[in-house]
């Protein structure tokens, strides 16, 4: 029976962490102030979530790719393609796609700045305009200018497989030569090598070039590909699920994953992917996109952020910024949805990179059984009715949640 019932994901990157020492060996979380997020809690249901299974430590793609109830070991296909979805370049199955740098190099090929002297918009959409569909080795290339002095390159054609290296040399070293991994990579390998040789030819005499050796600044004179992924061949969302979805995201690579998996990418005024975006206007953003979908996915990146930097007292500004979020949910949450509170991973600050733990999980509907619960914490969500789940399990869970799961059997 459709309900029409909502669903709403709450995913703070990088929230969950562990006992740190000068928070009196208490998590970030256990040592904040979130009375929002604690009456979700109390109200609602908790667990805790290997995202992806026990001690895999995970990235935010393949983490999203399992909140929307894919197998990443499967559907996983590297981050270039998702990339290039970030920005809008969306391939068809079996075309490649790559992260690009915008570098310097002198006539040898040596890089002298990876960066191109930090180069970016207008400059990078200028110079894309000049590489956009070009022909190469038979394939077309597409490009597309992405943050700062990053670009994405889409290959398409028949053929194509991504099993190549890098031009890049991810160093202040010689431009790489790309070399197939297996055989039938040979001619990939070919298209992105007279990729790199073309975009330095157009490049290096460009206006934009010219114009910035007079400014004293460093040229962008070549594109280097990495990272080659193919277009993964995923089951649209809508289809999988039986559910119309959009995701609220600041950061790029989150809205590729979504607009790949078929959700539609609503953009928050002020919502910018770092610590300054505006959560509140994130949270309105999705009430207001539940009118119209059965389903919507938040993210936030900011505790991720912090705690990369390794600084335990801003994750907990963090947290309680999240909380006031929560509490603009709360308020507004639609009649019969149910909401989830979770993690893409944890960032512990100690480590200050992802770690493996499994993130604290709160469901809440009207429904829910109140399973003794009283704070959204690592610690007390693990004592919580919802015991252990996994990641591409939430999705199920939630959907029988709102009473839209299909009997299996009679
Ligand atoms: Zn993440
Ligand atoms: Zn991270």
């Amino acid at each position: 029976m459709d309900t029409g019932r909502k669903i709403i994901i709450v995913v703070m990157d990088g929230l969950g962490d562990r006992a740190v020492k000068e928070l009196g060996y208490r998590t970030p979380l256990q040592a904040a102030t979130k009375p929002n997020l604690d009456w979700f809690a109390r109200n609602g249901t908790s667990g805790c979530m290997d995202v992806i299974g026990p001690g895999i430590r995970p990235g935010s793609d393949t983490s999203h790719l399992a909140i929307l109830g894919y197998d990443p070991f499967t559907v996983y296909t590297g981050r270039g393609p998702f990339e290039a979805a970030g920005v809008g370049l969306m391939g068809k199955n079996g075309d490649i796609a790559f992260r690009c740098n915008f570098a310097t190099v002198d006539h040898k090929m040596d890089v002298l700045d990876r960066r191109a002297g930090r180069i970016k918009e207008p400059d990078t959409g200028e110079l894309v305009k000049a590489l956009d569909g070009l022909e190469v080795n038979g394939f077309e290339a597409v490009v597309k200018e992405a943050t700062e002095h990053r670009a994405v390159l889409l290959l398409s054609g028949s053929g194509l497989d991504p099993r190549v290296t890098d031009a890049d040399p991810h160093a202040v070293a010689k431009v790489q030569t790309s070399r197939p991994l297996v055989p039938e990579a040979k001619r990939t390998a070919d298209a992105v090598n007279e990729f790199v040789r073309r975009s330095y030819e157009i490049l290096d005499a460009h206006p934009v070039n010219v114009r910035r050796r007079m400014e004293g600044l460093l040229p962008a004179n070549v594109l280097l590909p990495r990272g080659a992924g193919t277009f993964p061949d995923l089951e649209p969302f809508r289809k999988k699920h039986g559910l119309a979805g959009s995701c609220v995201a600041g950061v790029s690579l989150i809205k590729g994953i979504c607009r790949v998996c078929g959700l539609d990418i609503v953009e928050a005024p002020g919502a910018t992917g770092g610590l300054d975006t505006d959560m509140a206007s994130k949270a309105n953003t999705a009430l207001r996109e539940l009118e119209r979908k059965d389903f919507v996915l938040m993210n936030v990146k900011a505790a991720d952020i912090v705690s990369h930097d390794g600084n335990a007292r801003r994750k907990i500004e963090v947290i309680e910024r999240l909380d006031s979020m929560a509490g603009i949910l709360k308020d507004g949450l639609p009649e019969g949805a149910a909401i989830a509170f979770c993690a893409d991973h944890c960032t512990p600050v100690t480590r200050m990179d992802h770690s493996g733990d499994p993130v604290p999980l709160t469901i809440y509907s009207e429904t829910s059984i109140k399973d003794g619960v009283k704070s959204y914490d690592e610690v007390s969500c693990a004592s919580g009715a919802l015991g252990r789940t996994r990641g591409k399990d939430l999705l199920p869970i939630m959907v029988d949640k709102v009473d839209r799961s299909k009997k299996f059997g009679a």
